[in-house]
């Protein structure tokens, strides 16, 4: 085993294996952050938060092709590995698996996770198997990197929530924590697909932001009604340009189930709440994965051939 300082790269599972086994008899509390690669500081702020929870961070990149639709960008998609694990060493990531495509998917492999109903609609509806692949390597790549607790982002909230689901479903022992959504300067969640956009296409996607920037603010100024909620929405992306709009909807945070009346949240003080108003705020405090919240924005749009995500709590 190297020393602690060492951060150990592998494309063998079961070296990533034995490693967090090893750590965990001695004691030590391991963070996982599962990423498909082209990192930047929204994938950081996920190791950062994994440092906090625990005593050492496990980051695997894997750009997963089971969860990429026939037509999509699993080609196309950023690799730019030495990048990766040089930020990643910045961040005193201890261990980092890389495996190859037949590491996890050898020739016979055939088994599949059926995703839970929260997989249902929105990205599910949209891009065909992808949370079918997103589990099955999700739940794989668990087992492969055994740790105590792994961190995902808000800004995929359905995944976040589908995660949650299948955890608590398939009773995987291992704890899931949500950090809120890292954006630009001026609002843009951070994205590696956003190296696709040209400048144009830059200014037209902030209108997500704008959208759900807008909503969020009929939502504090007393507006409890999903459609309308939604109306307000929808105009704000329809003047920003964009090519299409997958959808743009205010559902219930934990099943995104349709709402008609929104309720009151908990009052307990979610940190996602601060996401919007401040961008560039530094965004340090766990989530419930959006349980204290009274709805979810959430918008899919497109600009050419790039899809953007993007979401709020409504708090
Ligand atoms: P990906 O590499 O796109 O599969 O993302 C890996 C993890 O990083 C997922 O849990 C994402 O939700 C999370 N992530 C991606 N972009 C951001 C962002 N802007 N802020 C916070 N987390 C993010």
């Amino acid at each position: 085993m190297a020393d602690d300082a060492t951060m150990i790269v592998t494309g063998v599972p079961e070296e990533a294996r034995r490693w967090v086994r090893h750590q965990q008899l001695r004691g030590r509390r391991i963070a996982f952050v599962p990423t498909m690669g082209a990192l930047h500081e929204g994938h950081l702020a996920l190791v950062r938060r994994g440092r906090q929870l625990a005593d050492a961070v496990a980051v695997s990149i894997f750009v997963n092709p089971t969860q990429f639709g026939p037509g999509e960008d699993f080609q196309q998609y950023p690799r730019c590995l030495d990048d990766d694990l040089r930020l990643l060493g910045q961040e005193g990531v201890s261990l980092v698996l890389t495996p190859a495509r037949q590491a996890i998917y050898p020739p016979r492999f055939s088994t599949y996770v059926t995703p839970p109903a929260v997989a249902r609609g929105f990205e599910g509806e949209h891009r065909g198997e992808h949370f079918r692949g997103v589990c099955t390597v999700v739940l794989k790549l668990f087992h492969i990197v055994p740790a105590d607790v792994a961190v995902f982002g808000q800004k995929d909230y359905q995944q976040a929530r589908v995660i949650i689901d299948m955890v608590e479903d398939l009773d995987l022992a291992i704890e899931i924590d949500v950090m809120p959504t890292v954006r630009q300067h001026d609002g843009l969640a951070l994205s590696s697909r956003n190296r696709y956009l040209t400048a144009d296409g830059r200014q037209r996607a902030l209108g997500l932001y704008r959208a759900l920037a807008a909503t969020k603010d009929a939502y504090r100024g007393g507006q409890r009604d999903a459609a309308q909620l939604q109306r307000v929405m929808r105009q704000v992306l329809d003047e920003a340009g964009l090519d299409a709009i997958d959808y743009a909807e205010v559902v219930d945070p934990v099943t995104l189930q349709p709402l008609t009346e929104l309720l009151s949240p908990p009052s307990s003080p979610d940190s996602l709440s601060n996401s919007l108003s401040n961008p560039t705020s530094k965004l340090t405090g766990s989530t419930s994965g959006g349980a204290a919240a009274a709805a979810v924005a959430l918008i899919a749009a497109r600009l050419a051939a790039t899809r953007l995500i993007d979401n709020c709590l409504l708090t």
